[in-house]
């Protein structure tokens, strides 16, 4: 069994006016899933191509997940925003399947993700979507432009349990359990230059209004030689902010103190969204980039897969430890050098005993799993125990309680 909850655990909606006079109503309680209410359409330029793109943004059925789908190839092959389908990640991230390729996808996810949107298409007639002006400010106002629609199909939030870390060189991401997502970041280059600190918690409220518009930033001497060689034709001062020793290079001032580390906040929201579902835990990172990012989803993909490491490590008492428990109503004593508790033949256990001896004994024999230990006791009709008491949803919550998690 997956632990995952139903539904965003927070807070109040709010209401978002668009720009045209309409209104939206984005709803952080959602416990369904949504897709758009309409499509919509965005035109740009690439920022490797530096060539005109059409972007249209499609309502989706339940359970289909974010996916792009390139218009421009022969047969309309679609790509899912699945972290299995990540090519790339230098300088940002890129999707393939097949002869299908899809570049510079995180601001677009950010976007969905930030908005609260499960379910969608991403049409382009090019390689990749329009750079905008750096941000998700335009895929965030295409979103509130189509409007969101609940679905007929519950949410499924995936809850990290445990704690995650990835390091890779001096970039550092974790991941610990949390209510709700939160993101906390330190940003800075390699000369500690512009050294930025930003957290807070994501819900659609705080995406539009503290991260949605952070635009993304390099330095002069790292873009230098793709300028000289054409490879990001579409890139300048009006889809970057450029810092050139300690100049910032931009055609408006910036548009937050710490816009830096937001926009980096901005890309983890994005990378992360490629788990296919939405979490929540605490993200802390220092210095993270795109390949890190997309190796904290990997892991985070393989604690959903594998539900089994939930388990505590657990073994039932050898047998000589059980040639002892004669009586009926011994419970819980010890034996003489204070080791495993003992239980008889056939004595009922309620669940509070089941969990001390499942805790001291996975203490005692770390290679055993629990579940194993679950099922030998039960075939083996030691104890009393109900199947409902085995399941590993209920052990791995008890246990996790125990550990004060
Ligand atoms: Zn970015």
């Amino acid at each position: 069994m997956i632990p995952r909850t139903k539904g965003y655990q927070a807070s109040s909606g709010c209401q978002t006016h668009l720009p045209t006079g309409g209104m939206i109503v984005l709803i952080s309680g959602v416990l369904y899933q949504q897709t758009l209410r309409q499509p919509a359409k965005l035109s740009g330029v690439g920022l490797h191509s530096g060539n005109r793109v059409n972007m249209t943004i499609l309502p989706a059925p339940p359970n289909t997940g974010i996916r792009f789908r390139r218009v421009d190839l022969e047969g309309k092959p679609e790509i899912e925003a699945r972290i299995e389908n990540v090519n790339e990640t230098n300088r940002s991230t890129s999707l393939a399947k097949g002869n299908a390729k899809v570049h510079t996808v995180e601001h677009v996810l950010a976007a969905f993700s930030g908005c609260g949107i499960d379910n969608a298409i991403v049409e382009l007639d090019a390689t990749e979507p329009p750079i905008g002006d750096g941000s998700s400010q335009a895929y965030t106002h295409l979103i509130l432009t189509a409007g969101s629609l609940p679905q007929d199909q519950e949410r499924e939030v995936f809850a990290i349990h445990t704690p995650i870390t990835f390091e890779n060189g001096d970039s550092t991401i974790n991941v610990f359990p949390h209510d709700r997502l939160k993101i906390t970041c330190t940003s800075a280059d390699k000369q500690g230059r512009f050294t930025q600190f930003f957290s807070l918690e994501i819900t659609p409220e705080t995406w539009e209004k503290e991260l949605s518009r952070a635009r993304t930033f390099c330095f002069f001497e790292e873009i230098e030689f793709l300028i000289k060689n054409g490879l990001i034709k579409g890139g300048s001062l009006e889809t970057a902010v450029v810092i050139r020793d300690d100049a910032i290079l931009t055609t408006e001032p910036l548009r937050y103190n710490e816009e830096f580390v937001r926009h980096k906040i901005l890309d983890i929201l994005g990378d992360l969204s490629l788990v296919g579902a939405p979490i929540t835990g605490h993200i802390v990172a220092v210095k993270p980039g795109h390949a890190t990012n997309c190796a904290l989803a990997r892991l985070i993909n393989q604690q959903i897969r594998r539900p089994i490491d939930l388990a505590q490590s657990f073994a039932p008492p050898p047998p000589e430890k059980l040639k002892g428990a004669s009586s009926s109503t011994t419970s819980s004593s010890t034996t003489g050098n204070d080791e495993l508790p003992i239980v008889a033949d056939g004595q009922v256990l309620d669940t509070a005993k089941v969990m001390a001896l499942s805790i001291c004994c996975s203490a005692s024999s770390p290679d055993n799993s629990f579940l194993a230990a679950s099922s030998a006791l039960s075939s083996f009709r030691r104890f009393m125990i109900s199947p409902a008491d085995l399941s590993p949803m209920y052990f791995s919550k008890s246990i996790r309680a125990n550990n004060a998690f």
